[in-house]
C-alpha cells in the first residue's frame, strides 16, 4: 500500500482553505455590492454609490463606469472616482469597437494591462493625462445583454492580480442588473411623465377612480368641465365629488355595471351637454396572474356645441320639410298618372317612372320621419290613454313579419308577469318600437334572433330589442341618437332619424333610452318609459 505524501496532503489541504476563503472573501464582496446597489433605483444615485462600493471592496484607488447608447452606438461615461480631471459632466464617448472598451464589448471578455506606459494608442488619446499605470475592464451584463463595462484603474504598475480581475468580473454583474433596474425604472418614469403630459393637455376630461370609486386622477380639462379643483379631490369617493349630482348619479350607476363593460351615455345639463364613456380597467395581477377589475376610467367630452348646431340644423330642416312636402306630393301625383296612361305595354317607360316614383317614395320617408321628430317633440296631438304595453308589442312584432319571413328572422317576445298597465300615447310608443324592431331587422343578418321584451322597475317600463346581428363599437354609441347619425355602412338604407324618434318618444314619456352592444356581440336597445304619465303624475326629467 502506498503511504501518501503528508507533505502533499498538507499542501493541498491549504490550497483548498485557501481557495475556499476567496470564495467566500468573494461572495461576501458581492454580497455587499449588491446590498449597496439596491438601495436606490434612481440611476445617478446607483452609478455613484455602485463605483464607491466595488473600489471598496475590492481596494482600488480609481475606477469608472460606462453604459452603452444604444442609440448613438457609444459607450459613454456615466461614474468616475479617483480620476484628476472629469469626465463625465462632458461625458467620455467611446464609439463602439473603438479602444479598450470596444474589446470589451465585441468580445465579451475582460480586458487587463498592467503596463500602462503612455504609448498605447486610445480611442480617446487625454486619457493618458490622467497617469494611471494599471487598468482592468469587465463587461456588466443584464438581461442577457452586455449593458456597460466596469473598470478598475491604479497608479502602479501590476496593481491587479488575477484574484482582484476575479473579484472584478464577479462583482460587474451584479452592479450591471442593478443599474439595468434603474434605468428600466427611469425608463418607465419617463413614459409616466409623458403620458401625464398627453392626458392634461387633451381637451377631452379624463377621471381615474379605484375600486371604490375613489378619484385617483383627474385632469384639467375634467376639473374645468366640472368647475372643481383637482388637486383637492385626489383620493375623494366620487359619491362625495362636488360635481352636478345629475352627472354624478349618472356615473355611480356606470361604475356599478359589471367589469369588462363599456358604459357610453349622455348628460344633459341646463347649460352643458357631456358625453360620456365609462371603461373599467383591467389588469392581470402578477400574483395569480387572474385578470380582475382594477379601477374605471371615465372620459368626459362637452359636445354642447354639437347640440346647438343641431338646434339650428334641425330648424331649417323643420322649415325645408314643410316645404319640400307639397311639391314632392304633386311630383308623385304626376308620376302615378303618367304610369297610369303608359299602361303595361312600354315596360322601359314604366321601369324608369318606377326608379322616379322609389326615389320620391324614399324622400317622402326622410320627410315624414322629420316631420315626425318635430311633431313628438313639440308634443302635437299627443294623447294619452291607458293600455297593456305587452299586447302592443305582440301587435308590432306582428306588423314586421314580413320582414321577418324575407330574411329568415325570429323574433320572440318577453313580458314580467304583472306587468302595469301604462298611461302614454299609444301611437307614438308603438310607432318608437317599430323603429327598434325596424333597425333590428335591418342591421341583422338572415337568420339572425331578435327579442323583445318588457319588465317593469318603480315607476318605469323597461322596453328593449336585442339581437345578435353586428354590434355598435363603444365609440359610436353615445352619438346613436343623434340625429342624422348612422355608424352602419352606407349599403343599408336609413334616414339617421329612427334612433332620434325613439328619444324624443320615450322622453316625452318621462323616459329615457339606452344602448348596450358589443362590437361582433350583438345590440340590445332600450327605452323606459314611466307607466303612469296621466295628467295627475309628475313625469319626472
Ligand atoms: P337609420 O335610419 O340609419 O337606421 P337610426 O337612427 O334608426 O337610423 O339608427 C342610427 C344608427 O344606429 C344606424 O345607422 C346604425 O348604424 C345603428 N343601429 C341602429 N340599430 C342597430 C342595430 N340593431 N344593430 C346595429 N346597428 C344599429
Amino acid at each position: 500500500m502506498v503511504q501518501p505524501d503528508i507533505q502533499s496532503l498538507l499542501h493541498q489541504n491549504r490550497l483548498l482553505t485557501e481557495e475556499v476563503k476567496r470564495r467566500i472573501d468573494q461572495l461576501g464582496a458581492i454580497n455587499m455590492v449588491a446590498a449597496t446597489v439596491s438601495q436606490s433605483l434612481d440611476l445617478d444615485v446607483t452609478l455613484k454609490t455602485a463605483l464607491r462600493a466595488v473600489l471598496d471592496v475590492i481596494g482600488a484607488e480609481a475606477g469608472g463606469i460606462s453604459l452603452i447608447d444604444e442609440k448613438s452606438r457609444e459607450v459613454v461615461l456615466r461614474a468616475q472616482q479617483g480620476w484628476p480631471h472629469d469626465w463625465v459632466t462632458q461625458p467620455m464617448r467611446i464609439p463602439f469597437g473603438q479602444g479598450m472598451s470596444g474589446q470589451v464589448i465585441t468580445r465579451d471578455e475582460l480586458v487587463v494591462d498592467n503596463d500602462l506606459d503612455g504609448t498605447e494608442t486610445l480611442a480617446v488619446p487625454q486619457f493618458h493625462n490622467e497617469k494611471f499605470r494599471a487598468i482592468a475592464m469587465a463587461p456588466m451584463h443584464a438581461r442577457g445583454r452586455i449593458i456597460g463595462i466596469l473598470s478598475i484603474m491604479s497608479n502602479q504598475r501590476d496593481a491587479f492580480n488575477t484574484e482582484i480581475v476575479a473579484l472584478l468580473k464577479s462583482v460587474a454583474d451584479t452592479v450591471g442588473i442593478a443599474l439595468d433596474n434603474a434605468r428600466l425604472y427611469e425608463t418607465t418614469a419617463e413614459q409616466e411623465e409623458r403620458l401625464r403630459a398627453i392626458y392634461q393637455a387633451t381637451g377631452e376630461g379624463i377621471i381615474a377612480t379605484d375600486l371604490q370609486g375613489r378619484i385617483s386622477l383627474i385632469n384639467h380639462a375634467a376639473a374645468t368641465i366640472f368647475d372643481v379643483n383637482a388637486d383637492s379631490l385626489i383620493g375623494t369617493p366620487l359619491r362625495d365629488a362636488p360635481i352636478n349630482p345629475r352627472v354624478r348619479d349618472s356615473l355611480l350607476h356606470a361604475l356599478s355595471a359589471s367589469s369588462g363593460e363599456k358604459k357610453s351615455f349622455q348628460v344633459n345639463l341646463d347649460t352643458k351637454l357631456l358625453s360620456i364613456v365609462v371603461t373599467s380597467i383591467i389588469i392581470e395581477s402578477t400574483v395569480d396572474q387572474i385578470e380582475h377589475n382594477d379601477g374605471w376610467v371615465i372620459v368626459v367630452q362637452d359636445i354642447t356645441h354639437f347640440r346647438e348646431a343641431d338646434i339650428q340644423k334641425s330648424e331649417f330642416i323643420r322649415a325645408a320639410a314643410h316645404d319640400m312636402k307639397n311639391p314632392l306630393g304633386v311630383a308623385l301625383g304626376s308620376l302615378n298618372l303618367l304610369n297610369e296612361f303608359i299602361g303595361p305595354d312600354d315596360p322601359s317607360s314604366q321601369e324608369l317612372i318606377q326608379l322616379g316614383l322609389n326615389g320620391i317614395n324614399r324622400l317622402q320617408d326622410l320627410i315624414n320621419d322629420l316631420l315626425h321628430l318635430e311633431q313628438i317633440e313639440h308634443g302635437y296631438g299627443v294623447s294619452m290613454i291607458e293600455f297593456d304595453l305587452h299586447a302592443l308589442i305582440q301587435e308590432a312584432v306582428s306588423d314586421i313579419k314580413p320582414l321577418l319571413a324575407e330574411k329568415n328572422l325570429t323574433c320572440t317576445v318577453e313580458a314580467a308577469d304583472s306587468l302595469p298597465k301604462i298611461t302614454a300615447d299609444r301611437r307614438w310608443v308603438k310607432r318608437a318600437l317599430m323603429n327598434y324592431l325596424d333597425n333590428a331587422t335591418k342591421y341583422t343578418e338572415p337568420g339572425d334572433q331578435i327579442t323583445a321584451r318588457t319588465y317593469a322597475n318603480g315607476p318605469l317600463l323597461y322596453v328593449e330589442v336585442s339581437d345578435n346581428g353586428p354590434g355598435i363599437p363603444v365609440e359610436a354609441q353615445s352619438r346613436l341618437f343623434e340625429r342624422f347619425y348612422r355608424a352602419a355602412d352606407d349599403r343599408v338604407k336609413g334616414t339617421g332619424l329612427g334612433l332620434a324618434i325613439v328619444k324624443s318618444v320615450a322622453e316625452k314619456h318621462g323616459g329615457g333610452v339606452f344602448v348596450k352592444s358589443q362590437a361582433n356581440k350583438g345590440s340590445t336597445f332600450g327605452m323606459t318609459l314611466r307607466w303612469d304619465n296621466s295628467p295627475a303624475a309628475k313625469p319626472v326629467g
